[in-house]
């Protein structure tokens, strides 16, 4: 017997699988699959799936997850959308070996399933119109009535089916549906349809087939036929477990999985169907579906969020049947968590204000050591060039400052992080009063950031270099809705509920020059600012763009407190 090795915390569904293995069910066998329809990318709902079913996997000796590909609806299928899962299932950190499947491969199995139904009585053809067969199927309060097709003959329905299959009747003229019962409280059992007619080109199977057959269908005899032995799904589908069981126990399939039910994941702030996603590409609202601010893994990993932290965040989340709404400042703090220990510190100047160094020689550089992170010597550290002439934060300074304040202001000093202590002499202003440049000296005693003398300065400020700077776009990135739960309220106006900062460009940031050389997707915090990824897709060589991850605190919970 495989014992339970999973470093994960406990859910009910692996307490479920300790008690299957205790009375060997399944042979000691554990088996779970991830079965994305190639319709569109995948997100962060999809992500907790993924780390179930990869996870369950996992944590038991010999376990095993297929990647399956549910194509069973020609339209809108497309083989760049399976290989764009593939790629971001390998990115999230999951490998499913050799185990990749696809339901169209078992399409003459179905077929020839769907006949042994047929035989037994189970199943007909039924010529009802779409909204014939909805009158006929009753309501959650009202029986249904059986269609007048019910009762043909099965030399007829086999018939009609292989006619169905041949391409002899139209889209929508005719379906086989199972024979169960049409008074079930249940509707989904109601005599469902099994196989439909769909004059369309497939992207695997091509012309072959004109009829396809139904998800519940073919969902279930797909798990049996991979031998799954645990098919975990979310709560949507508990109401279809009968069926489910119902055309396992007509057909001679090699094994009877178990469906259980999870619930899935709502974001707050944030919208997790692909319907949804893609209107918002459709409407313009977001640059595509790897818009930084989109909830996909494409959008994710632009953004800067690791695969660690989407892992991490799904795993702490938990498995459970409760139907909750987990707040997306827990998936940021996760991010965060991760990006703390990982990334390489480095100074930016987003918003830039000069400071002239009046008693620093005029054409000197010189170069200060800086660890890139402080409490992890293995990360290395790089020189800072020095000069006269700096940028450090326009917020860094106030001409006249409140009390609390401890960053720059007349007659102030402050340490520049890794350099110098600095004293501001005097404030230069263009005709309207702007402030643009500080007049400053600097201690040539405090080299590395400490006075000999002991003397202690209450603020530390980050700073570049002017001649060396790195002049490049940052892209400052926030939630793209206002709104909580904007999932819930599709159809009304969404515009309302967009956030109209979700995007900030800052054209010309300073930074320090060592970043001209990070590669699309490394990831660095800049001190005191917050995370920043390089895109993957805009900028060049030397000359990279800069994606804001998150702020280096919550700030809107923050916000929120106030
Ligand atoms: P969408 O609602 O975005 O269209 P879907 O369920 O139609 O998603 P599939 O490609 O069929 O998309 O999904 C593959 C698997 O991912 C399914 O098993 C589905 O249950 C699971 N899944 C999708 N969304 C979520 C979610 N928000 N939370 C947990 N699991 C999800
Ligand atoms: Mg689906």
């Amino acid at each position: 017997m495989s014992e339970n090795r999973n470093p994960e915390p406990l859910n009910f569904i692996h307490n479920i699988i300790n008690d299957d293995l205790k009375n060997n069910k399944n042979n000691g066998r554990v088996h779970t699959r991830f079965p994305p329809e190639p319709n569109g990318h995948l997100h962060i709902g999809h992500a907790k799936s993924i780390c179930l079913n990869f996870g369950v996997a996992q944590a038991y000796a010999g376990g095993i997850c297929n990647l399956r590909f549910d194509d069973t609806n020609p339209e809108n299928e497309e083989a760049e959308y399976a290989a764009l899962i593939q790629n971001d299932l390998r990115w999230l950190g999951f490998d499913w070996g050799n185990h990749l499947f696809h339901v169209s491969d078992y399409y003459a199995t179905l077929f020839e399933y769907a006949k042994l139904l047929i035989h037994a009585g189970k199943a007909y053809v039924c010529h009802l119109k779409v909204d014939e067969i909805r009158q006929y199927r009753g309501t959650l309060t009202a029986p249904g009535k059986p269609s007048p097709y019910r009762e043909r003959s099965v030399a007829e329905n086999l018939d009609l089916f292989e006619r169905m299959r041949a391409g002899e009747f139209a889209e929508g003229e005719c379906l086989l549906r199972a024979k169960i019962d049409m008074a079930s409280p249940n509707i989904n059992m109601r005599d469902p349809a099994i196989y439909r007619i769909r004059k369309m080109a497939h992207y695997r199977t091509g012309n072959n087939w004109c009829i396809y057959p139904m998800y519940d269908y073919a969902h279930c005899i797909s798990d049996a036929l991979e031998g799954i032995t645990h098919s975990l799904c979310t709560l949507e589908f508990e109401d279809h477990r009968p069926l489910y069981d119902w055309f396992l126990d007509q057909l001679p399939v090699p094994c009877h999985p178990q469906q259980i039910e999870f619930s899935r994941l709502n974001l707050s702030y944030t919208v997790t169907s692909k319907r949804q996603l893609n209107a918002l590409v459709a409407a313009g609202y977001v640059s595509g579906w790897d818009d930084p601010r989109m909830p996909t893994i494409g959008g994710m990993r632009r953004r800067g969020f690791t695969p660690a932290a989407i892992r991490d965040f799904c795993y702490r989340i938990g498995v459970t049947k409760k139907d909750t709404v987990i707040d997306v400042g827990a998936l940021e703090n996760c991010v965060r968590e991760d990006l703390d220990k990982h990334a390489r510190r480095v100074l930016g100047v987003l918003d830039p204000l000069k400071v002239i160094i009046e008693n620093y020689p005029e054409d000197e550089t010189e170069y200060l050591d800086a660890p890139y992170h402080p409490n992890n010597p293995d990360m290395g550290q790089r020189q800072l060039p020095f000069s006269k002439v700096l940028y450090i934060e326009k917020s860094d300074f106030m001409e006249t400052p409140p009390k609390k304040f401890f960053r720059l202001s007349p007659g102030r000093e402050v340490r520049l992080r890794y350099a110098y202590f600095i004293t501001c002499n005097e404030v230069v202003k263009d005709d309207a009063g702007n402030i643009v440049a500080l007049r400053c000296t600097y201690d040539p005693e405090t080299r590395g950031g400490n006075a000999p003398d002991g003397r202690k300065v209450k603020g530390t400020i980050h700073w570049v270099s002017a001649a060396q700077a790195l002049q490049t776009e940052v892209r400052l990135y926030d939630r793209l809705f206002n709104d909580p739960r904007p999932d819930n309220k599709h159809g009304s106006d969404w515009q309302s509920m967009l956030n109209p900062h979700s995007m900030r460009v800052i054209k010309d940031a300073y930074l320090e020059p060592t970043l001209a050389e990070a590669k699309k997707e490394d990831i660095f915090q800049f001190e005191r600012t917050g995370y920043f990824c390089v895109d993957n897709k805009d900028g060049r060589e030397g000359k990279p763009i800069f994606n804001r991850t998150v702020t280096l605190r919550d700030s809107w919970a923050r916000a929120k407190d106030k």
